[in-house]
């Protein structure tokens, strides 16, 4: 009786460890950008970050961003030499394509980004030739045999601001896009994790949203983050605002507003995120404050990470 009783009882404890936007956008691909971070996702049973920037030749950039938006800065169209992929190999094990530069090199970028992501052994999910591969879930098994699945949606407020970062359609492709008619509490949602779930045992979300340069969530972050974990999510994780927000336990699951810059060109305090689970449920989590600098991710000194880690955690305390 007791070696049965034992077995079941025996936690199967993995981690998670999650970084923000990855933008190569100016940084050589030979520099090795993410080298002295990068061994602590290697660690990780599961390594994510939001990859936020196609790596493609590809040289027609998308026509929906246009040159009077370009020029007034309320747009960026980016791209990143296909070499990058060294950088990103071996190192992580899912990436996020729903996002607004994805497509910023047409279905070619797209194409190309995928081909040297599978090519490297790296799962994603969030884009595809159409909407229903768009928005079918990567999954990958972990030794323990929990079947992790991971979404990835764009989930902007407005139509247009979707339109704009080409959402595929039942016949075109494009990044999966998550149009609720601005209700974050859409009963939509339900029906999203339900499909997701039929062949994983644990749902990674990582969603798309937000106010650029804002510490604080929206409201709506708030509502859309907490409806995905009352329809079944297990964790969810967000970007886009290129500064941190706050992360909340809700129900007994991780929600993360915003992880930063993992690496831009652009300096920046940022952060990595270690998550811990016994078989599905949420154990603990950890957060170690990096940098950018000079175009690479980097840790802060001994010195100087206690007090930058005390900031990072004050962010919690603007959900609301
Ligand atoms: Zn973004």
């Amino acid at each position: 009786m007791l070696p049965i009783l034992m077995t079941l009882a025996t936690p199967k404890p993995w981690t998670l460890v999650a970084g923000g936007d990855i933008m190569f956008y100016g940084i050589g691909a030979k520099t090795a950008p993410l080298n002295e971070i990068a061994s602590t996702f290697r660690r990780a049973d599961i390594a994510y970050a939001n990859l936020e920037i196609p790596i493609t030749s590809a040289q027609t950039p998308t026509r929906r961003k246009t040159a009077e938006e370009i020029k007034a800065k309320h747009q960026f169209i980016l791209k990143a030499d296909p070499g990058h992929i060294a950088n990103l190999k071996g190192t992580f094990d899912l990436l996020s394509l729903a996002n607004n530069h994805a497509m910023d090199y047409g279905v070619k970028g797209l194409n190309e980004t995928k081909a040297l992501l599978d090519k490297a052994g790296i799962q994603h999910s969030g884009a595809g030739s159409n909407v229903a591969e768009a928005i079918r879930p990567t999954i990958k098994t972990l030794p323990n045999g929990i079947r992790v699945g991971m979404i990835s949606y764009l989930a902007f407020m407005s139509t247009g601001g979707l339109w704009k970062c080409t959402p595929a359609t039942s016949k075109t492709p494009g990044l999966a896009g998550l149009d609720l008619g601005a209700n974050p509490k859409h009963e939509r949602v339900k029906a999203i994790v339900k499909a997701a779930k039929k062949n994983c045992d644990f749902l990674i979300v990582a969603l798309h949203w937000g106010i650029e340069r804002q510490n604080k969530p929206t409201k709506y972050q708030i509502d859309l983050g907490r409806n995905f974990i009352n329809s079944g999510a297990d964790v969810v994780l967000g970007a886009h605002p290129h500064r941190l927000q706050g992360r909340e336990i809700y129900k007994g699951k991780p929600i993360l507003y915003s992880m930063g810059n993992l690496i831009s060109p652009l300096p920046a305090a940022s952060a990595i995120y270690t998550l811990r689970f016994d078989g599905t449920k949420f154990s603990s989590w950890d957060i170690r404050p990096m940098r950018n600098a000079g175009g690479k991710a980097k840790w802060y000194s001994t010195k100087d990470e206690p007090a930058i880690k005390r900031q990072i955690l004050a962010l919690d305390k603007l959900i609301r």
